[in-house]
C-alpha cells in the first residue's frame, strides 16, 4: 500500500479513495463490455392524456447484467456521463428508439405513438449532435415527427446559442423537444421563450409533494400556467397517486406519466397496454385502411 507522507506526518491518501476509484474503472470497463454485448436495452413508460389514452412513451435504459439482473441508471448513468461512454450509449439509445419507431410505424394502433428519449449534455454539445440524429432519422426511415429529445433546463441554458442552433436544426426536421425535470434548473423565463420547445415535464419532485408542501402546490400551478401561457404541451412524471393526477388535472395538465399509470417496462407490455387494443366486446375495432 502506497502512502504519501508529508513531512508533518499527515497522511494524503485514503484507501476509501483508492477503492471508490478502483470501482470506478471498474464500472467503466463493465460498460464498455455491455455496449459490445449488447446488454442494454429499453423499457418505456407510456404517457397518457386525461381521458386515458396513450399517446407515447419515454425510453428509459436499462443494464440487463448477467449477474446483478436489471441495473437502472442511477447506478450507471453518472458513470458514464463522464466520459465518452455516455456518447456511444446515447447513439445506441437513439438508434434503438427509432427502430422501435419504424416497427410501430407498421401496426395501426401503434403508428400513433410518440417516443421520447433522453439526451445527456455531454452528447449534446457534440459538434455534430445535430447531424448524427437526423442520419439516424434517415437510415432508419423513423418519423421525425414523432421522436422527442428530452433535455434537462441546465443543459439547454449552459450554451444558449449552442441549444438554439441546434434545436432549429432537428426542428425543422421535425424532431419535438421537450424539458425533463422542468423546475430544478432556475430557468430564466426570457431564454425559455427562445428555445423552440414543444413540452414541458413538471419534475417529479414536485408531482411527489403535492397537497403535502403547500410551496410545490403552487410551484406546479405556476408552471401550468406558464406553459398554457407559452403554449406549450405540459406533461407531468412521478405521478403516483389519484390524488396528485386530480390536482394536475384541476389546474389543467395535459399528459400524465407516472408508477399510477404505467412503470417502465418491456415494449412487448407496453404494446398491450389498454386502451391501445380495443377490445372485440367494446366494439371498438382499430380501422385498417
Ligand atoms: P428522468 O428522465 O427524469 O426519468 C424519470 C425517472 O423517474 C425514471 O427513472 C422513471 O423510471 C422514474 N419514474 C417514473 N415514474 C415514477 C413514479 O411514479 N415514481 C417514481 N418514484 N419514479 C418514477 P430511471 O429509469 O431510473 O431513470 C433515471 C434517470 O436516468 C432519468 O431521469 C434520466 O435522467 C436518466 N436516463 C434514463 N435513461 C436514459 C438514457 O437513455 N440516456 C440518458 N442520457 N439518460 C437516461
Ligand atoms: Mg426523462
Ligand atoms: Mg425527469
Ligand atoms: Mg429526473
Amino acid at each position: 500500500q502506497v502512502k504519501a507522507a508529508h513531512g508533518n506526518g499527515l497522511c494524503f491518501f485514503d484507501p476509501r479513495m483508492q477503492t471508490a476509484i478502483s470501482q470506478r474503472v471498474q464500472l467503466e470497463t463493465d460498460l464498455q463490455t455491455a455496449l459490445v454485448l449488447q446488454q442494454f436495452k429499453l423499457h418505456y413508460q407510456p404517457q397518457y392524456t386525461l381521458a386515458g389514452t396513450i399517446v407515447g412513451a419515454e425510453a428509459l435504459l436499462r443494464w440487463q447484467h448477467p449477474e446483478r439482473g436489471l441495473v437502472t441508471p442511477g447506478e450507471f448513468i453518472a458513470v458514464a456521463e463522464e466520459s465518452d461512454l455516455i456518447v456511444a450509449m446515447g447513439d445506441w439509445v437513439l438508434r434503438s428508439a427509432c427502430e422501435q419507431l419504424v416497427a410501430w410505424g407498421r401496426e395501426a394502433n401503434l403508428c400513433h405513438l410518440r417516443l421520447s428519449i433522453n439526451v445527456s449534455a455531454r452528447q449534446f454539445r457534440r459538434p455534430d449532435f445535430a447531424q448524427q440524429v437526423i442520419a439516424m432519422l434517415q437510415q432508419t426511415g423513423a418519423p421525425a415527427h414523432l421522436l422527442k429529445l428530452e433535455l434537462t433546463e441546465s443543459l439547454m441554458l449552459d450554451n444558449v446559442d449552442d441549444t438554439i442552433a441546434k434545436m432549429h436544426q432537428l426542428r425543422t426536421k421535425g424532431v419535438r423537444f421537450s424539458v425533463d425535470d422542468f423546475g430544478t434548473g432556475y430557468s430564466s423565463l426570457a431564454y425559455l421563450t427562445r428555445l423552440p420547445l414543444h413540452q414541458i415535464k413538471i419534475d417529479q419532485s414536485f408531482v411527489r409533494n403535492l397537497g403535502v408542501r403547500p410551496t410545490d402546490d403552487v410551484i406546479v400551478q405556476t408552471i401550468i400556467g406558464m406553459a398554457r401561457n407559452l403554449e406549450l404541451e405540459v406533461i407531468a412524471e412521478g405521478v403516483e397517486t389519484e390524488a396528485q393526477k386530480k390536482f394536475l388535472a384541476l389546474h389543467g395538465c395535459d399528459l400524465y406519466q407516472g408508477y399510477l399509470l404505467g412503470r417502465p417496462m418491456p415494449v412487448a407490455d407496453l404494446e398491450v397496454q389498454p386502451p391501445l387494443w380495443p377490445s372485440p366486446a367494446s366494439g371498438g375495432g382499430v380501422a385498417v385502411l
